[in-house]
């Protein structure tokens, strides 16, 4: 009753008032914050989905080019941004039960990579392959999960309303072709097909659904009973083909084991450690329930199992490194993360841990070191870049700790903080040289931000 009065009166207000509360809205969803997105890095992860996608993005002719990102997010989606980067939101990796669903789902972004349906994009959310622009696209992405559309997009990430529109969403005819694609990438992978159908089943339903209230993979990718139909069908026609692929399930379920023991409750982990399919993923997964119980010597314990039935395995080592550092074990630390970086040299995010460790330390010469290479190895990670920049801090060089953390800004989506760093960071640097450089990408991208939102 109070609603609807409201709203009547304002629709019959005079013409001023109408457009003064249009104004304060606006001004009211420009402040808000867009929800943050973050991307959640993880060495072991990554490297664990990098395994399962491996022989789709080979058949997609893709080959090494892309790298699988996990969004901390808790809804269901994936999406690609560019030609170099498949985006999974960690919802839809917890939900999924096998190796071939997540197949499906890096089958068809891939296919919106190969069949070129990002050319339209482009333009409009900058050069994804340096820090800026990545942040631009993320930061656009941010708004748009919002459900608050074009006017946050647009606000919030500095680019046009129209911009944002075709940002994330895909045609009908790019989703048949993807599908197509998708099942021919299954196929000649020998991935089982079936897979597809169980993750269409996931999102069933869901276009009876509110658009508010749908998970955000429904609103980019619209699903319709022709693309169920063909996932069937090329489930029958396919069935029994598929390779038995052990590895591909373990990769699957130690990327899974992981997650979910970080994300969800001690208890749900605790309730769940006999699902998982082999001895060494459990233990990981129990020391990890240790660690977040505070358990630090029964979490390292359990883990030192794990590592013994897996001595090679650069992950396990790095995982240690994480829970000895958080119990401050520095020296430790220091060991468990040269025993990653010793097994996987050009892993940045070992690489960088390694650097954190020797930072807390005290050792500030090799941090910086270590940091550099990992930023070199990997642009995408803010915590590097933070590590970073105090690495350059306490070794006396003001000037590259600005363009440290303006990039980190900028991988935000920050990028009017990112710019003020960066201009800080050009003043202080030779003119030319390398970071110079840098800070002046961000000084650019900055401006152009800012340009969009007048
Ligand atoms: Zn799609």
């Amino acid at each position: 009753m109070f609603l609807r009065r409201l709203c009547q009166s304002v629709f019959n207000a005079p013409f001023p008032t109408w457009t003064a509360l249009a104004f304060a809205l606006l001004l009211m969803i420009s402040a808000l914050p867009a929800k943050a997105v973050s991307l959640l890095r993880d060495p072991d992860i990554e490297y664990s989905l990098q395994q399962v996608a491996k022989p789709i993005l080979n058949v997609a002719g893709l080959g090494n080019s892309i790298k699988i990102l996990v969004v901390n997010d808790s809804s269901l989606n994936a999406f690609v941004l560019d030609n170099k980067h498949i985006f999974i939101h960690a919802g839809l990796l917890m939900r999924m039960d096998n190796a071939d669903m997540l197949r499906a789902v890096i089958a068809h972004e891939a296919a919106h990579i190969a069949n070129g349906h990002l050319a339209r994009r482009h333009q409009n959310i900058g050069n994804a392959r340096t820090v800026a622009g990545l942040g631009v696209a993320l930061s656009a992405l941010a708004a748009a999960a919002t459900g608050n559309s074009e006017l946050a997009a647009g606000v919030a990430a500095g680019v046009t309303s129209s911009a944002s529109r075709v940002f994330l969403s895909h045609t009908r005819a790019e989703e048949a072709s993807a599908d197509k694609s998708a099942i021919q990438y299954l196929v000649r992978s020998g991935t089982d097909t079936q897979g597809m159908v169980q993750v269409f089943d996931l999102f069933s339903g869901q276009e009876l659904l509110r658009p508010e209230r749908q998970d955000p993979y429904t609103r980019t990718h619209p699903l319709t009973r022709d693309r169920l139909r063909n996932a069937k069908a090329a489930a029958t026609a396919y069935a029994g083909k598929a390779k038995d692929d052990t590895s591909a399930d373990y990769w699957f379920h130690r990327a899974k084991g992981k997650l979910t023991a970080f994300m969800r409750s001690p208890k749900w982990t605790k309730r769940t450690l006999k699902e998982s399919p082999s001895e060494d993923i459990r233990l990981m997964r129990e020391a990890v329930m240790h660690h977040r119980q505070s358990n630090s010597s029964k979490a390292i314990a359990t883990l030192n199992r794990a590592i013994a039935k897996r001595p090679n395995d650069p992950y396990f080592y790095e995982l240690r490194g994480q829970f000895q550092i958080e119990s401050r074990q520095v020296g430790a630390a220091v060991s468990s993360y040269k025993a990653c970086v010793d097994r996987a040299r050009n892993n940045a995010l070992c690489q960088g841990g390694y650097g954190r460790a020797l930072l807390a330390a005290g050792q500030t010469k090799s941090a910086l070191r270590a940091l550099e290479k990992a930023r070199n190895l990997d642009f995408r990670d803010g915590r590097i870049l933070r590590d970073l920049a105090s690495a350059y801090a306490k070794n006396g060089n003001a000037g590259m700790a600005s363009v440290a953390s303006a990039e980190r800004y900028a991988l935000q989506g920050r990028l009017k903080d990112a710019g003020i760093q960066a201009k800080r960071a050009a003043g202080l640097l030779p003119e030319g040289s390398s970071g110079w450089r840098r800070a002046q990408d961000i000084i650019l991208a900055a401006k152009r931000a800012e340009k969009k939102k007048r």
